[in-house]
């Protein structure tokens, strides 16, 4: 286990506990132990260090409160920070879904989760806000994983495009708009190809498909455990792509969350929804609050 932010701090400012307001030395003193516990968190480094820069500045000076200690002062200082900077303004509603048919292409890494965040936002998205959901699976590389979707959307109750042998991912992309279109369905799911690695093949069938797709939301999903390549995956598929959202799988594993900091600080895009789970109720929307503290532990 890691050790708690406040527990470090704690025994950093025992001696300080008598001051009246945090001087610069005991705010460097603690920003050395916060740089520490956001880098075992996952955070990437050049974002710590501008994220430390920005809580020296608001910590310094600051008078001591009386009912808490510096240390449990400066861990409140951080978590706002963190809570500041996870939180994104003017954010449109998390898929909202207005002027239908609306396509949301999926986009990611192979294992990432894409097919099964995909299902699980479908089924969000027909039982709370009672929408007519499409599923297509543009992975013609890999039959399994169209057949993956086709069952997890049977499994949902919500409609998979057909599975035509031969066609091209802008092929499949065209005749799922044109399905949309025609069954009266307000959502349309496109569930990009996903490679093990980032390439330009995988680069180019994915803005291929985005220009046939005119898509109102790209959203990538990254495996939550992965950490610093989190960050490369969402850098790289924002420049190419555009990414408008992020879905973070397997946070019910022990990732600290901080690719969350560095995705958000890096691409500006916001973590829309969190992957708890193998099953399809196990998605929730990214509250920053939780991810805060999971940083800080
Ligand atoms: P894809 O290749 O990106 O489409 O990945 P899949 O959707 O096939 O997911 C790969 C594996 O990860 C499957 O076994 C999923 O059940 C699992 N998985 C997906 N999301 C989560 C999550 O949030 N938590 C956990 N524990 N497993 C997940």
């Amino acid at each position: 286990m890691f050790e708690s932010l406040s527990e470090r701090l704690g025994g950093v400012f025992d001696r300080l506990t008598k001051q009246g307001a945090l001087t610069e030395a005991d705010v460097d003193t603690a920003l050395r132990e916060v740089r520490v516990a956001l880098l075992e968190a996952d955070v990437s480094l050049p974002v710590a260090r501008d994220f430390i820069k920005a809580v020296k500045g608001k910590a310094t000076g600051q008078a001591v409160t009386k009912s808490v200690t510096p240390g449990q002062q400066v861990v409140k200082i951080v978590h706002d920070e963190l809570v500041r900077t996870l939180t994104g303004e003017g954010e449109p509603d998390a898929l909202k879904i207005d002027n239908p048919p609306a396509t949301i292409l999926m986009v990611g890494l192979q294992g990432s989760g894409k097919t099964t965040t995909t299902a699980k936002l479908a089924k969000r998205l027909k039982e709370k806000n009672g929408k007519k959901v499409l599923l297509a699976s543009l992975d013609t590389q890999r039959p399994a994983a169209m057949e993956q979707l086709a069952i997890l959307a049977g499994q949902i109750g919500v409609d998979s495009l057909p599975i035509v042998k031969g066609e091209s991912a802008v092929q499949i992309a065209k005749r799922a708009k044109m399905q949309a279109n025609l069954g009266g369905y307000d959502v349309v799911f496109l569930d990009t190809a996903g490679r093990l690695h980032i390439d330009d093949v995988l680069m180019d069938e994915v803005q291929a498909v985005r220009d046939i797709a005119q898509p109102r939301e790209t959203m990538l999903v990254v495996d939550g455990l992965t950490g610093q390549d989190a960050v490369n995956v969402a850098t790289e598929f924002n420049a190419k792509v555009g990414i408008s959202g992020v879905v973070l799988t397997r946070m019910d594993g022990d990732g600290r969350g901080g690719a969350a900091l560095s995705m958000r600080a890096v691409t500006g895009k916001p973590i829309r929804f969190v992957g708890l789970g193998e099953k399809m109720d196990a998605l929730d929307a990214f509250e920053p609050e939780r991810i805060a503290g999971r940083i800080l532990g």
